[in-house]
């Protein structure tokens, strides 16, 4: 399931591109063999992924959530990640009849290439840019600090390229905690994958989606502990991840799934085997 409506919200994923990436990477502490019995992974170990963009369509506005990683990044990371060539978030929004310019705000759950990447191009003479040049980007604060602070240990996690062009182009505004972007559509920052790290939740006529970012990537992360490798801050993530997809089971809310090459859209119930399940879809 690609798209779903809820009350006056209409929610598209859009694909920022597709990608693969180190199975190892993906799961953190889980043992190959656990993972790769759900995630079937290629001969140099890395499993197929997607970057599940969401198109928010409220009754006053346009709005994308995430963006996917561009078309900026060198060849030699392009090759390893088979990552598509062009600009696959901006193709798959003009085939549903979205041209960057139709965008009100932009939320980036977090500043990592495959989140962000998309949010800047390079144009003909070879200056950074903005691509959704009419919209508004909200980010974390916390994220932007971090993501600006040159600390050794956050090295090759972020490029400055990807968000910089927002902020000298005044199209950012950084919050903090909790922000409602339009009525009914809230970010409130998770910690946990990073400091800054934003979850969206999407709320219209007392149906409630949750685009759940980096917290759980794929169908195959529900369990706290197959968290990724990526986290920066994992023992976090343990701690809140059950607690908001536990949430989202218990009210019956729909969820987001950011990189799930399958499952996008999905609802959750608890399972005693694995903690969580992903229900069949209706
Ligand atoms: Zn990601």
């Amino acid at each position: 399931m690609n798209q779903i409506t809820i009350g006056d919200f209409e929610l598209s994923v859009i694909s920022g591109g597709t990608m693969r990436a180190d199975g190892g990477n993906m799961f953190g502490v889980v043992p190959r063999v656990l993972w790769a019995r759900i995630c079937r992974p290629d001969d140099e170990n890395r499993i197929s992924m997607d970057t599940n963009c969401l198109l928010v369509r409220t009754p006053d506005s346009l709005g994308l959530i995430d963006t996917g990683y561009g078309d900026k990044a060198p060849e030699k990371i392009r090759r390893r990640n088979c990552m598509e060539d062009g600009a696959p978030l901006l193709q798959n929004l003009n085939n549903v009849g979205v041209s960057a310019d139709d965008l009100d705000w932009v939320i980036l759950t977090h500043l990592h290439f495959d989140h962000a990447g998309g949010a800047t191009t390079v144009d003909d003479s070879g200056n950074l840019q903005p691509v959704f040049r009419r919209a508004r980007h909200f980010v974390q604060q916390f994220e932007w600090d971090d993501a600006l602070s040159g600390r050794a240990e956050f090295a090759g996690a972020y490029h400055s390229d990807d968000f910089l062009p927002l902020q000298n182009s005044d199209l950012l505004t950084l919050v903090n905690e909790e922000h409602e972007i339009v009525p009914g559509i809230t970010t409130c920052r998770t910690d946990g994958h990073t400091r800054g790290q934003q979850l969206v939740r999407l709320i219209s006529k007392a149906q409630t989606a949750v685009y759940v970012a980096d917290l759980c990537p794929t169908s195959a992360h529900l369990r706290k502990n197959w968290t990724m490798a990526y986290d920066q801050f994992p023992l976090t993530t343990r701690r809140t991840k059950p607690e908001i997809l536990g949430e989202i089971a218990d009210q019956h809310q729909i969820m987001i799934l950011p990189h799930d090459p399958d499952a996008k859209i999905v609802r959750l119930q608890r399972s005693e085997r694995t903690e969580f399940e992903v229900l069949p879809p209706v």
